[in-house]
């Protein structure tokens, strides 16, 4: 019983991100929306599961400097999210996964003139997309 709760929940979770590829959620507000679907289900599981999610690739987790919340989003099979940089869409909230050989000379850039070291998989870039841009 209690291992078909927690596949379900997870399901549940995996449903919600696909539906909603464009949009980012912190931890609570799987919680809460989770909570109104699947009955006694715990923060904890929701946690986990969001963890687990984001090792696996399924998920992107981004912080942003603003706020205190992690971030979760569908990372639309994108498997290395937790390596390489983001930018983000700061009107609608889409996300552009970054490719290495255009971020590899970023970071060697910051590292010579800086001497920053910088943690691609927890960098997101601000701005406009395309189409936020013209309107
Ligand atoms: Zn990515
Ligand atoms: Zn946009």
């Amino acid at each position: 019983m209690k291992n078909e709760y927690k596949t379900k929940a997870r399901a549940f979770i995996n449903g919600y991100f696909e539906e909603h590829p464009d949009n980012r959620f912190t931890a609570k507000e799987i919680y809460d929306w989770l909570s109104k679907k699947v009955e006694g289900v715990n923060r904890t599981t929701v946690y986990r599961n969001l963890d687990r999610m984001s090792e696996q690739g399924f998920l992107m987790k981004m912080k942003e400097p603003n706020s205190d919340s992690w971030f979760y989003q569908y990372s639309k099979g994108h498997a290395h999210c937790g390596k390489h940089m983001h930018a983000q869409c700061s009107n609608c909230g889409k996300v552009f996964h970054l490719e290495d050989k255009f971020v590899g000379e970023f970071e060697k850039l910051m590292d010579s003139e800086y001497g920053f070291s910088t943690e691609p998989g927890n960098t997101v870039i601000m701005g406009k997309c395309k189409d936020c841009r013209v309107k």
